[in-house]
């Protein structure tokens, strides 16, 4: 019996040992904590081993050691890998310090025990087998030791238990195998105790529960737990699933399955029929396949995507199938709803910039063929609309709009909103002649109830000549089309030409320049005459030149319109009443008692405050306000009126004169003129000779002449060229006059010489 018993330990132990080395190995976290638990079982067989070897009491007595101090580290080892296995707290739990301080008093007690004797003795040899063997005479402290050891046992369980009970079903198997046989161990161990047994039979028992937990912890796949888990997840899918077999019978149908095919349970079987009149005969296809389907249309469409996996069995025998049904709608009405925000604007509906873009390219490249007009439609004044009225009604301003282009335009056309108050459109030159154009969309009418407004449109359109030239660029040429059309009402259409990109780049050409050329000197003042009735020289007009080095003499219309636009006028007008001012400054000296027009842009008014530079100026150079005089458009007047007739106010009581310059040449009605703060009119001729019915030019003179005398303003006219007209306006009261008939601009110095000699009129 030793012998059978020596051979069995000797295989656990070895047993135990692989098992511990393997756990090392493994990868799983648990690991480290089966590798130390299978290792710790050896010690108490070990002890086991040697009692049942020993045939003196000095082994026998290191046999009992060995096997309580192994039962110490074993019991801490299991508590360690039971808490692990289930998953309890291990780093800083209080209940794993109370236990190891007591596994560590028990140890304490052995190590005192060959001097006190207070945990066994061994009694005197008995023969078992014809062989001594030394029975353990157990003492208080291995009472101790023994209540430590089932203490924590017994903690072992209750943690066990406390799994099994509250773990789902399919997880309380792994918790259960090893409770069971731990129970099964601990009442072996008790009967061993009880016996008094010479051989621990319940070493078998742990070794074998060592092995057990080395089986289940890192090799064991619960195919219960999977196979409940698979069906779990199967019926709990959102996703339709039909399982066939392979004779392709409907078997089993999770939930959103049968309300798909609304069968039940027991109808499963006709699935296939089912899923074959609502999806179509391509269900048979015997294949791994995926595939989305539509049913219905437009705005009821229902999509669905459906897989078909095939099943095969372990040798390659196919053994039936599935098939999932995904209910892909809110997804793909999503989907549609996004790509149409991405390509539409939201207030108008429209195309929005980059759809409009990409939709005109891609016609473009169909078919090049076909002459095309991209035409750029603004809305004039669309911030005023905004501000005058309410943000709303400038919303409906741009629907109403939106709403013209829809019902104007046709399906060969491609229109859409570029920006703001901007739309754009690829309009077929067929479909529309320039005019027609401008017809359907310039001018209309938009109310709302209480607002009534005439919204004016401006048209920018460019022909397309290469249909392969970017879609920005074609955009920019009829922006820069839209660009030319000035304030007057007559005008909404501008077909772009090469002309008006000579213009872009002219500009820009000499905007880089305007700095040195002022720097030096190339940008200079010519004086023209201003006569009073008997013709002598009562003052001049300051008119800018420009002497360019490459370009050569220019005239104010190549380069102040430029400037308008761009604002640059501003340092082009500074410099030249500057230059005013210093040349009054200089004839004060030599006593010339003459006055100087300036001429002053709307866009100063933008820039900086008119009154104070000028004022700041005549101080600067101590000359006499009265004989600067102030020239502004009627333009001037158009906007922001208050506070430019608080600029003029403000020239005038500083003894400025203030002229109003191209009178008659806009829209300023005789009737606004009284209330202008206006000195001086200055009726220009060649607004009046385009009218070709000279006695109606000379009706208006009179009258304007007449009017501006019962106001106290005195009249100029200028463009007068020739004797005749001299004598005319004579005639009709005038007592001012400007005009080749009296001087050309001419140099500063030239003019110094003409006002000495006079000027020889017939
Ligand atoms: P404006 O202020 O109406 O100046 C009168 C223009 O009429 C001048 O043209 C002058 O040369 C021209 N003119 C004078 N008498 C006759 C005539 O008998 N027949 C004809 N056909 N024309 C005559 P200019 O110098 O080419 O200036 C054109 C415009 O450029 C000016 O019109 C003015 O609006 C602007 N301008 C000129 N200098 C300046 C300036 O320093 N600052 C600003 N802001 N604008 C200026
Ligand atoms: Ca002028
Ligand atoms: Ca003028």
């Amino acid at each position: 019996m030793r012998d059978q018993f020596s051979i069995i330990f000797v295989f656990l132990i070895i047993a135990l040992g692989s098992c511990s080395a393997a756990a090392l190995k493994s990868k799983k976290t648990i690991g480290a904590s089966v590798a130390i638990f299978t290792a710790a079982i050896t010690p108490p067989i070990i002890g086991n081993l040697v009692i049942i070897r020993s045939v003196t009491a000095v082994p026998a007595k290191i046999g009992y050691y060995i096997y309580f101090l192994g039962m110490d580290l074993m019991i801490w080892s299991m508590y360690k890998f039971v808490t692990e296995y289930c998953n309890y707290k291990w780093k800083g739990s209080k209940p794993r310090v109370i236990i190891e301080l007591i596994l560590a008093a028990d140890m304490i007690q052995y190590a005192f025990d060959p001097f006190f004797h207070q945990a066994f003795t061994v009694d005197k040899p008995v023969l078992v087998d014809n062989f001594n063997y030394y029975r353990l005479v157990p003492k208080l402290g291995q009472t101790f030791h023994r209540a430590v050891v089932y203490g924590i046992l017994v903690v072992v369980l209750v943690m066990l238990f406390i799994k099994m009970v509250t773990a789902s079903r399919i997880y309380s198997e792994r918790y259960s195998v090893i409770f069971g046989s731990l129970v099964l161990a601990a009442l072996w161990q008790s009967f061993y105790i009880f016996s008094r047994s010479p051989v621990d039979r319940s070493m078998i028992g742990f070794g074998v529960i060592g092995l057990l937990i080395f089986y289940f912890s890192l090799y064991y796949r619960p195919m219960r737990l999977l196979d409940r888990m698979l069906a779990n997840i199967a019926s709990e899918m959102s996703e339709a699933l039909f399982f066939f077999d392979s004779n392709g019978r409907c078997i089993w149908a999770n939930a959103p399955a049968l309300e798909l095919s609304g069968l039940s349970e027991d109808t499963v079987d006709k699935s296939d029929k089912i899923l074959g009149e609502k999806f179509g005969d391509c269900l048979g296809k015997p294949d791994n396949w995926f595939s989305g389907f539509v049913i219905g249309e437009d705005d009821d469409a229902q999509y669905y995507v459906i897989e078909n996996h095939y099943v095969n069995d372990d040798h390659g025998k196919f053994a039936g199938s599935f098939l999932t049904v995904r209910d892909n709608t809110t997804e793909q009405r999503r989907l549609k709803r996004e790509m149409y925000n991405a390509t539409h604007d939201r207030l108008t509906g429209l195309y929005t910039r980059e759809y409009f873009y990409q939709q005109v390219s891609e016609l473009l490249h169909n078919s090049p063929e076909v002459r095309r007009y991209i035409v750029v439609l603004n809305i004039r004044n669309f911030k005023m609309v905004n501000d005058i009225f309410t943000n709303e009604f400038g919303d409906k301003v741009l629907i109403y709009l939106a709403e013209r282009i829809r019902a104007t335009l046709s399906d060969n056309s491609i229109y859409g909103r570029i920006a703001g108050d901007i739309f754009g459109a690829c309009i077929p030159v067929d479909e529309f002649d320039i005019n027609e154009l401008d017809r359907r969309f310039s001018d209309y009418r938009v109310g709302d109830g209480s607002i009534e407004y005439n919204i004016l449109v401006h048209l920018g359109v460019y022909e397309i000549i290469d249909p392969s030239v970017d879609i920005s660029v074609m955009i920019d040429r009829a922006n820069l089309a839209l660009s030319t059309i000035k304030d007057d009402y007559h005008k909404h259409v501008a077909v772009y030409d090469e002309n008006m990109r000579r213009n872009v780049l002219w500009g820009q050409h000499i905007s880089t320049q305007l700095d040195d050329a002022l720097a030096e000197g190339q940008i200079r003042p010519y004086l023209q005459a201003i006569v009073d009735k008997s013709g002598r020289i009562v003052g001049a007009e300051a008119l800018v030149r420009w002497i360019h080095p490459s370009e050569g003499f220019l005239s104010p219309a190549m380069f102040i319109p430029v400037f308008e636009k761009n604002g640059m006028i501003v340092e082009v007008d500074r410099f030249m009443w500057r230059s005013a001012c210093e040349i009054l400054a200089r004839w004060k000296n030599e006593d010339i008692d003459l006055f100087i027009s300036v001429n002053i842009s709307p866009k100063d008014f933008y820039f900086m405050d008119v009154a104070e530079e000028i004022q700041s100026l005549v101080r600067e150079y101590g000359v006499d306000p009265s004989r600067l005089r102030v020239e502004i458009t009627e333009t001037v007047m158009m906007t922001d009126i208050e506070s430019k007739m608080r600029v003029l106010d403000d020239l005038r009581r500083a003894g400025f004169i203030v002229e109003m310059d191209d009178f008659g040449s806009g829209f300023s009605s005789l009737n606004m003129l009284k209330d202008m703060p206006v000195d001086v009119l200055k009726i220009d001729m060649k607004f009046l000779s385009k009218t070709e019915d000279i006695s109606r030019a000379q009706t208006i003179v009179r009258n304007i002449i007449n009017l501006s005398d019962d106001l106290g303003i005195s009249a100029l006219t200028e463009g007068v060229e020739t004797e005749n007209q001299y004598k005319v306006l004579l005639g009709m009261g005038c007592r001012m006059f400007q005009g080749y008939y009296f001087s050309k601009p001419i140099p500063v110095s030239d003019f110094e010489e003409l006002s000495r000699s006079g000027i020889q009129t017939a």
